[in-house]
C-alpha cells in the first residue's frame, strides 16, 4: 500500500493508493516522523478530501453535469452538520483564536443556537446521540432543519471560515437546483456520491462503535462545549501510525 523513505527536519514521506469502486488515488503524504496528535494530520485529511471532490466534479462534468453549490447559497448550513472529534476540537481553537469582538459574536450565534435547540426540546438528545436509534436519527436531523437555525458562522449566507470547514460541508454537494435545498423535505436533491468518504474515516478513527452507528460525531453547534469536556486529544503516535489507522476506515 505505501512505500516509506526518510526526509530531512524528522519528516517522514510515504505513498499510497486509495481506491473506490473505478475511482483510484495515488499520493505521497510527508507526515511528522516523531509523535504527533490526528489534529497535526488535519490538514492533510482535508487535502484528501479536496482531491477526492475535486476529481469527482471532473468526472462529472465530462458526463455533462456540474455540481451547483456556489458561494451565497447557504440553505445546506441549516442542517445538522456532524463533524469528527477532531474537528470538534479544531473549531474550539478556531473559535478561540478569533480576534475580540469577532469571537464574542461567534460565541452568542452559539449560545443563541443553542438557546433555540433548547426552547425546541432538540437539545438534551442531541448531547446523547450515541443513544439513538436510526429511526432517532432521521427525526432529529428533520426536526434540526426544520428548525432553520443557521450555522454560527454562516454569514450572508456564506461561510465564514471557508479554509477551516468541517470535511462535512466540504463532501456535502448537489448537482440539483440550489433552491431545492431549502426545502424540508429533500424532494428532488441530488447529492453528489463521492467514491471515498473522508469524514467517514475521521468519524470512525479510534472512537470505539456505540450503538448502531459505526461513526461517532459531534454536532457542529455543540462544538465548542463538547470541546471544553473534552479536552485532550488520544495519545499521540508517529504520522505515518495515525495516517495509516486513519486510512484503514476509509470507506467507500
Ligand atoms: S462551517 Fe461553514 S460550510 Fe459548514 S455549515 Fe457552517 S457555515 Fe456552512
Amino acid at each position: 500500500m505505501h512505500q516509506e523513505s526518510n526526509v530531512p527536519s524528522e519528516r517522514l514521506s510515504a505513498d499510497f493508493t486509495l481506491t473506490g469502486g473505478d475511482f483510484r488515488l495515488t499520493f505521497r503524504a510527508t507526515v511528522p516522523g516523531g509523535p504527533s496528535r490526528m489534529s497535526d494530520l488535519l490538514p492533510l485529511v482535508r487535502s484528501l478530501s479536496d482531491t477526492v471532490i475535486g476529481e469527482t466534479c471532473r468526472t462529472l462534468e465530462a458526463s455533462g453535469r456540474r455540481v451547483s453549490c456556489a458561494s451565497g447559497c447557504g440553505a445546506c448550513c441549516r442542517n445538522l452538520v456532524e463533524i469528527s472529534q477532531v474537528e470538534a476540537r479544531r473549531i474550539a481553537d478556531v473559535v478561540a483564536a478569533l480576534p475580540e469582538p469577532r469571537r464574542a459574536t461567534v460565541e452568542s450565534r452559539f449560545a443563541h443556537a443553542k438557546e433555540r435547540l433548547e426552547q425546541a426540546g432538540l437539545l438534551e438528545r442531541l448531547r446523547v446521540r450515541d443513544e439513538w436509534t436510526p429511526q432517532e436519527y432521521a427525526a432529529q436531523v428533520d426536526s434540526y432543519f426544520a428548525l432553520n437555525a443557521p450555522c454560527p458562522f454562516l454569514e450572508e449566507e456564506s461561510c465564514s471560515i471557508y479554509e477551516e470547514r468541517p470535511i462535512t460541508c466540504r463532501e456535502y454537494l448537489v448537482t440539483s437546483h440550489p433552491a431545492l435545498c431549502a426545502n424540508l423535505d429533500s424532494a428532488g436533491v441530488e447529492r453528489v456520491q463521492l467514491p471515498l468518504q473522508l469524514f467517514n474515516a475521521m468519524a470512525r478513527w479510534q472512537a470505539p462503535q456505540k450503538g448502531p452507528f459505526l461513526e461517532q460525531w459531534v454536532p457542529l453547534v455543540l462544538a465548542l462545549e463538547w470541546a471544553a469536556l473534552h479536552p485532550d486529544e488520544p495519545p499521540s503516535k508517529t504520522g505515518l501510525e495515525l495516517l495509516r489507522e486513519l486510512l484503514s476506515q476509509v470507506s467507500t
